[in-house]
């Protein structure tokens, strides 16, 4: 028989109301584990385990806690190349981005165990006589972590790290879809010797338990990474119950393409940023923007690469392209393909697989213009849009027409072209000859308009969501 994998709350290993099949894209007779859902009641009871918990963590030497971060770090990095294969096994991404994605986690627990020293105040003059004035950051109390399929290890890693650096007591709610590697990111910091109720899983519905975390009144604070639509709601029920909120959320993200672009350069962003994790980031390249005098040749030599891209076994190390997460996301990009069709682009490649799993072939959606539904609305799979443009101005106008802000990209050999993008993009994150997705641990993350809300995640600003401000001021006499 199949072991559970249980809930962690307060300490302790406990069974859900329900267990979910967690079974792999790539091949549905591959059941990657039985994980347990966990009801309402159980949700309670891993925010009252944090609440008891947190005062004694943020009381705890910041030593003490860079020393459990600092060995949860290094214990996923030893175990890298098994959790990529979980997560492969899971997600679906291949094994290459898996492991990369594994060590990256173990690099981001290293990174903020520093910042559990470095937590800075400010110390100012009054502008009474005698009197000192002290700037201090404090955790918020009880976080929720409420996470996406798409990145299962690295997203509630960036998000635990800062939280526990700070001395919050976290609660998370990983994606139903994929529970096993937040389920062993908690076996991990357990073995790293975190105290009982500092770090509690939950696992099950987001409309059950994500739903409760929100609204539930000892949680301080959220943080989300997901869609839109449940971002919104997220938000709402934060103001309702006057919580802190930090959303990061889609993306259509923009690569724009100069006639003086490096081609090959400007091939590989494209391939790249569209098409590696199956197009499923946030940070995907899903309009490629392209000035008229580049465009054929670009096309024909993206459209060849696309072709060649070897789509199968994320365990097999040949595979470049993975499944698509579920039969639901797959169903939905397949409906985004024949629209594109029927509004007029020509369209290369978007045919699923004839085998087992959720397979399809990366598709490039040509002759598109930006007003299309299939270029305005986040797809979250292998599919971009070519949209022709005659110039610059024109270039960055359709770039920023969009609801969304997250990240942007031009190729261009040109400084004054880059330099103005770089300047005019309506985005959290630009890149320059470099693919819109692919970024560093160590400075800020997130986006502009319908994309991101509060603040930034990674790097040393990760600590302004989860601290408040406090200013004292002293009158020694
Ligand atoms: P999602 O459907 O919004 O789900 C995200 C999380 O929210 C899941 O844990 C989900 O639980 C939970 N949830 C659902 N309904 C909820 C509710 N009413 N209250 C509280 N929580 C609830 O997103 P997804 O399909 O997992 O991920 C894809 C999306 O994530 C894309 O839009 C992508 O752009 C975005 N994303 C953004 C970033 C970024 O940093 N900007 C990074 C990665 C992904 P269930 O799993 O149980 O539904
Ligand atoms: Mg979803």
């Amino acid at each position: 028989m199949t072991e559970l994998n249980k809930n962690y709350i307060g300490g302790a290993w406990v069974e859900g109301e329900a267990v979910s099949e967690n079974r792999s894209p790539a091949n549905p007779d591959d059941l990657v584990g039985l994980y347990a859902k966990a009801g309402r009641d159980q949700l309670d009871a891993a925010v009252a385990a944090a609440k008891a918990a947190q005062p004694a963590w943020a009381a705890a030497s910041p030593q003490q806690r860079a020393d459990v971060l600092a060995r949860a770090g290094g214990l996923i990095l030893e175990r890298a190349q098994d959790i990529g294969r979980l997560l492969a096994r899971e997600e679906g991404k291949s094994l290459a981005e898996a492991e990369g994605e594994a060590a990256r986690a173990g690099q981001i627990f290293q990174f903020f165990a520093g910042e559990c020293v470095r937590l800075a105040g400010l110390k100012v003059a009054s502008i009474r006589p005698g009197v000192e004035v002290e700037v201090t950051r404090e955790p918020l109390g009880v976080v929720g972590l409420i996470t996406p399929w798409n990145f299962p290890i690295a997203i509630p890693a960036w998000k635990a790290a800062p939280a526990l650096a700070a001395g919050n007591a976290v609660v998370l709610k990983p994606a139903d879809l994929t529970p096993a590697c937040a389920h062993v990111l908690t076996q991990i910091l357990v073995e790293a010797g975190l105290p009982e109720g500092v770090f509690n899983l939950v696992m099950g519905a987001g409309s059950v338990v994500g739903q409760a975390l929100v609204e539930h009144r000892d949680v301080a604070g959220i943080s989300f990474t997901g869609s839109v639509p449940v971002g919104r709601g997220i938000a709402a029920g934060c103001a309702a119950g006057m919580k802190k909120v930090q959303l990061e959320m889609g993306g259509k993200n923009p690569l724009v393409v100069l006639d003086d672009a490096d081609l090959e350069i400007a091939v590989n962003c494209a391939l790249n940023g569209a098409f590696f994790s199956t197009g499923q980031r946030c940070t995907a390249s899903s309009r490629l923007i392209v000035q008229a005098g580049i465009h054929d040749a670009f096309v024909d030599k993206l459209d060849a690469a696309r072709a060649a891209l070897r789509v199968g076994d994320p365990l097999d190390e040949a595979t470049q392209i993975g499944p698509v997460v579920s039969e639901q996301q797959l169903a939905g990009n397949l409906e985004y393909v024949a629209l594109a069709a029927q509004d007029g682009c020509e369209v290369r490649g978007g045919e699923r697989l004839n085998r087992p799993g959720t397979f399809q072939t990366p598709a490039l959606f040509l002759g598109a213009s930006n007003a299309m539904r299939s270029a305005r609305e986040e797809i979250f799979g292998p599919c971009a849009s070519v949209i022709k443009v005659a110039d610059f101005d024109q270039a960055l106008a359709v770039a920023n027409d969009t609801d969304f802000g997250l990240s942007s990209g031009i190729c261009t050999g040109s400084l004054k072209h880059a330099t103005a993008f770089k300047r005019g993009s309506q985005a959290g994150m630009v890149m320059v000859n470099l693919p819109t997705a692919g970024v560093d641990y160590h400075v800020p993350f997130g986006g502009r308009k319908g994309s991101s809300l509060g603040n930034r995640e990674q790097g040393a600003m990760a600590m302004e969501f989860y601290t408040g401000v406090k200013t004292s001021y002293l009158f020694a006499g």
